[in-house]
């Protein structure tokens, strides 16, 4: 006689009409479900992300939930006042107030949550996984996400590091030279540098060049039974207008999963990325039959297309600025690309953890 377990088990790799005997593709009402375990888990994240990805990875090889795994991941990064571009020490606003972003989705439950401009909270990412989970909308924003946060628990902090007021103080007096801010050079003063020996030298740092330091996290995973789920959180675009809200706390541009297709998220420009739906863009393609990296590739080609403004485009016509996609298909397939050259993303899989190269549609010059 055939036990269940030896009927799942030789079950195994074939479709789930195959699997309850039917030939027919519709699932018997009250059937077991058939899992198959396709895939070994796989993690990919931005570049600042390789702690994210291996602790992602080792939670789900332990049996940890594939969002709280990516969620555990990123923690790291919020937490960490060394990552400016993230969470705790990220870069104020125009205001000097540091404002986050951040967006989660979980493939099994194809549950959503997001956070706009929430202030005093390190963990943005964990207030959009209560979002999802407590509440029955998808993004809340502003004061209303600070009272939810307080409300669940979530601890009110200050998030201005000495580091990251000391270079917004440099940028407003670097502004103008008609205001009455005064820079170092003009005040003849010099903060003191930083015990560990960082100057902080801004100059190098925040050019007033029209560049201004970008940064986020974005992690997606998949599990062994085939399960994705993704984060993305950010303190978004440096000094950036109070109230601005980039791409990554918006489902479908800074993030997308559909766990029956694959996982997608962003960093880079979220303007770019929000005007063409950029991870919802990346998940369709791949639904289509394309590789993440080719999908990602497409994805940014329509960027390309969409920079039509003379302000954002260099000599060559080209955008001026980069964004990057990463992304996993349902197969545990994963990739990843960029507008320019250069850049890499962290991947943990079969046991290792490394940077990749990304693919790019253009070579970085100068
Ligand atoms: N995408 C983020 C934003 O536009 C910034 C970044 O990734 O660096 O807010």
């Amino acid at each position: 006689m055939t036990s269940r377990r030896d009927f799942l088990k030789t079950s195994a790799g074939v479709g789930v009409g195959a699997a309850v005997g039917l030939g027919s593709a519709e699932p018997l009402r009250g059937a077991p479900a058939v899992r198959r375990s396709v895939v070994s888990p796989v993690a990919v994240a931005s570049g600042n992300g390789l702690e994210a990805v291996a602790t992602a990875v080792r939670n789900v090889s332990e049996g940890g939930d594939t969002l709280d795994a990516v969620v555990q991941g990123v923690n790291i990064v919020e937490r960490d006042p060394g990552d400016s571009s993230v969470g705790f020490g990220g870069l104020p606003n125009l205001d000097g107030v540091v404002q986050l972003d951040s967006s989660v989705m979980h493939g099994p439950s194809r549950g959503a949550g997001a956070v706009a401009c929430l202030e005093g909270i390190k963990t943005p990412s964990r207030v959009a996984v209560d979002v999802m989970r407590y509440t029955d909308h998808v993004l809340l924003v502003g004061e209303g996400a600070q009272r939810f946060a307080v409300s669940m628990g979530h601890q009110l902090e200050d998030l201005l590091t000495e580091r990251s007021r000391r270079r917004w103080i440099e940028w407003r007096a670097r502004m103008s030279s008609s205001d009455d801010y005064l820079t170092p050079e003009e005040s003849g003063l010099r903060a003191p540098p930083f015990e560990d020996g960082d100057d902080y030298g801004l100059s190098l740092l925040d050019s007033h060049d029209g560049v201004r330091p970008l940064g986020t996290i974005n992690c997606n995973v998949i599990n062994a039974d085939g399960d994705l789920s993704g984060v993305t959180t950010t303190s978004g675009l440096s000094y950036k207008i109070p109230g601005r809200v980039g791409d990554s706390p918006i489902v479908g541009a800074g993030l997308y999963v559909d766990n029956d297709v694959g996982a997608c998220g962003s960093t880079g420009r979220g303007e770019a990325v929000i005007k063409t739906c950029g991870s919802h863009s990346v998940v369709e393609l791949m639904r289509g039959g394309m590789s993440p990296t080719d999908a990602c590739l497409e994805a940014l080609r329509r960027i390309v297309t969409f920079t039509t403004e003379d302000r954002l485009r260099n000599a060559e016509g080209r955008p001026s600025f980069n964004v990057n996609y990463y992304a996993i298909n349902k197969n545990g397939e994963y990739g990843g690309a960029a507008i320019y050259s250069g850049g890499r993303y962290a991947v943990c899989s079969d046991g290792e953890t490394r940077h990749d190269d990304l693919a790019y549609l253009f070579e970085r010059r100068g």
